[in-house]
């Protein structure tokens, strides 16, 4: 599967739709969630052309895996739920079908600012 260059974080990325930002450096894009599941949802992107996680394991550059991981720290820590200013929170990204991606460029959902309950259904 290759990657599909119309998908919508594709689209905000390019900056032809909006995204309330909450982020932004070299490596990574981090806005609110058009529908939030818990108090604080956020969603952290790398700028890079990655389907999913898998994908991005394959192929990005170390620099590229530090960038999106320093930058989830970044965001939390922005957001007040990282373990340096508040009280945790979730990451979690879906995998292609039996993960319930929706949007495919890969993406990390941030929970927070509440307990964010039970972890799968
Ligand atoms: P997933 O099921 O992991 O692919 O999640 C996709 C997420 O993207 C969902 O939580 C949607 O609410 C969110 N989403 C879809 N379109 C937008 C948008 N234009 N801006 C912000 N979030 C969006």
């Amino acid at each position: 599967m290759s990657y599909e260059d119309n998908n919508i974080f594709a689209k905000i990325l390019r900056g032809e739709i909006p995204c309330k930002k909450i982020y932004e450096d070299n490596f990574v894009l981090a806005f609110y969630d058009i529908n939030p599941q818990k108090k604080i949802h956020a969603l952290v992107i790398p700028k890079g052309k990655y389907i999913d996680l898998d994908d991005f394991a394959l192929k990005a550059s170390s620099e590229e895996m530090v960038g999106l991981f320093k930058g989830i720290n970044l965001v939390a820590k922005k957001l007040g739920i990282s373990t340096e200013v508040g009280n945790g929170y979730r990451a979690l990204t879906n995998i292609s079908s039996h993960g319930g991606q929706e949007v495919p460029h890969l993406h990390f959902h941030l929970f927070g600012g509440e307990r964010v309950g039970k972890m799968v259904e």
